[in-house]
């Protein structure tokens, strides 16, 4: 699975568990329920039908409700399509009173003036406004079809419009019965809207990460004080590519992405990833091209919309987006880490440190245990050059550090967090990391309370029997005890000049040598451990690891 994450809008397309199932193993990080096109009732099946698949495939699939807040939208059309012919005049109302051709839901008569332009369906048909009368008199300018409640944007009018609506209240309600963990927030203006969405939630004592959309200029322009009220920014380029210049919204999407990666806030790039795989089996370049660049502006996740609502190859979708972003991960891409943690030093320092260990030790992996999802969050942001697996007790964090860059949620019991013994134990029977392997362990001390990572240590995986001081490469294999036997590696108390070792890949002494031995070893290119100390609990015969790094020898 790639480090870059994916989110798949879930639709008629996809609202299927043999489909979702293979979205699943094709790697899907997240589904995405657009409340725009739901009715009451359809997070609760999502949900039971994500808890299924989760169970089946062994992943932790996040819910993302998307509310859509006091948006501009057209009403419904006689069969769900309304044609528009250039240069033909049509006549819109913004009260359901009167007839007219298209319905809009707000009262856009305060902000349209005669000329204005009005663009529905991410600003694909536009509108030319001739006259406002009892209805708006309008000529297209361009051709094509109309969906029934399609998106309505009036580029560059800051239009008031509040943060949640009764309906976003009714969908929000629904997730938090369902305990979802994300909740994105369309048409982010300002720090007070997200501000506004976190207050419902903690008042209903509920649980979720919130996103702000980014789709509008003044949200554009509010970037900085948005990105530090929110768990996660998305750049949602639909409705920003109507609202900005066309040519600005690439760079848009940069600036976005810095200006939070900054803080350690996560970004998900969103809308036309693949669009052409709505009716394709396969992306055209210039799709691969957008989506290679979201990669290397180093997003954490990439959505897909109506490839996965509506789109006929709903899991070619994912898997393109899994294969593209396995293949850039692979090139030698340098990420930058966060500038500054405003508000933990500790826990950057801490996040730093594990980077620059990543980068010069030999370690297989990462493993970060998080209470909150607070350690994973900064592992993941700091960019580290290996796999992190985020240790978990919680089933509903598993799923929310789904959508951090590189994280690979792990599932334990709370037992095992007593003693890193039992840890490591635990981890190794769930077969992700062999025995042998050493990895970076970070985590906050005491590991069972909440308040950030203030602990780092190198781990080799495996029962652990002994340690000394280690020249030489890893070796692995059986043992002899004190006496020569048919393994490749023996323990001896004491070195003794006159017996050949040659036969062996290593030996290890219980105490101390001379110079003299260790040249010779380096020399023959042997592995020696001196002043070791071994537990009881080896038995001659049995499979060894010296991790020569550390001098850790475990049990294989
Ligand atoms: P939407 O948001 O799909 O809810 O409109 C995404 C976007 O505008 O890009
Ligand atoms: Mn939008």
């Amino acid at each position: 699975m790639s480090k870059t994450k994916i989110i798949a809008t879930i639709g008629p397309a996809s609202f299927d568990e043999a489909i979702l199932n293979k979205m699943a193993h094709s790697g899907l990080s997240a589904v995405r329920i657009n409340t725009a096109h739901i009715e009451p009732g359809y997070i609760t099946k999502v949900s039971n039908m994500i808890d299924k698949i989760n169970n089946d495939c062994k992943t932790n699939i996040g819910i993302m409700v998307d509310l859509k807040g006091p948006e501009l939208r057209t009403g419904v059309f006689n069969n769900n399509i309304f044609n528009v012919v250039t240069g033909n005049k049509y006549t819109i109302s913004d009260d359901n009173n009167s007839k007219s051709d298209i319905f809009i839901n707000h009262k856009i008569r305060d902000y349209v003036d005669n000329n204005t332009v009005i663009a529905i369906n991410d600003g694909k048909i536009r509108f030319r406004v001739n006259k406002i009368d009892n209805n708006i008199e309008t000529t297209a300018l361009d051709t094509g079809e109309i969906h029934s409640t399609s998106r309505v944007n009036i580029p560059g009018k800051y239009i008031k419009l509040g943060t949640l609506t009764d309906r976003d209240k009714l969908f929000l309600d629904e997730g938090l019965k369902n305990n979802v963990n994300f909740y994105a927030l369309s048409f982010v203006q300002k720090a007070e809207n997200v501000n506004e969405l976190q207050d419902y939630i903690y008042d209903k004592n509920g649980n979720g990460e919130i996103i702000s959309k980014i789709e509008t200029k003044s949200g554009y322009d509010n970037i900085e004080s948005i990105v530090q009220a929110s768990d996660y920014i998305m750049v949602a380029r639909g409705d920003l590519g109507v609202e900005l210049p066309l040519k600005e919204v690439v760079m848009a999407q940069k600036k976005i992405i810095i200006t939070s990666h900054k803080y350690a806030v996560p970004t998900i790039v969103a809308t036309q990833m693949l669009e052409s795989m709505v009716n394709s089996d396969s992306p055209t370049r210039a799709e691969v091209s957008d989506v290679t660049n979201a990669i290397i502006d180093d997003a954490d996740a990439l959505m897909l919309s109506e490839e996965t609502a509506i789109g006929k190859y709903p899991v070619n979708a994912v898997s393109y987006l899994n294969d593209i972003s396995n293949f850039v991960e692979s090139q030698d891409v340098k990420f930058s880490e966060p500038e500054n943690f405003i508000m933990d030093k500790i826990a950057f320092s801490v996040a730093k440190g594990v980077r620059t260990m990543a980068e010069s030790i030999n370690v297989d992996s990462i493993i970060a245990f998080t209470k909150s999802g607070y350690t994973a969050r900064i592992i993941s942001a700091i960019r580290p050059n290996k796999d992190i697996y985020a240790i978990v007790t919680s089933d509903w964090l598993s799923k929310s550090i789904n959508l951090l860059k590189g994280v690979v949620p792990v599932k334990i019991q709370e037992k095992f967090l007593n003693n890193i013994y039992d840890l490591i134990n635990e981890l190794s029977s769930l077969n992700f990391l062999k025995s042998g392997q050493k990895t970076i362990f970070v985590s906050g001390f005491p590991s069972l309370y909440s308040g950030g990572a203030n602990d780092i240590r190198i781990i080799t995986i495996g029962k652990f029997i002994g340690r000394g001081y280690s020249i030489g490469k890893n070796v692995s294999g059986k043992v002899d005890i004190d006496t020569p036997g048919n393994g490749n590696i023996i323990i001896v108390d004491n070195y003794n000049k006159n017996f050949d070792y040659s036969k062996y890949d290593a030996v290890i002494v219980k105490s101390n040598i001379t110079n003299r031995i260790i040249d010779d070893f380096i020399e023959k290119n042997k592995t020696i451990v001196y002043n070791a100390e071994i537990s009881g609990d080896i038995k001659d015969g049995e499979e060894i690891n010296i991790d020569s790094d550390t001098g850790i020898i475990t049990l294989l």
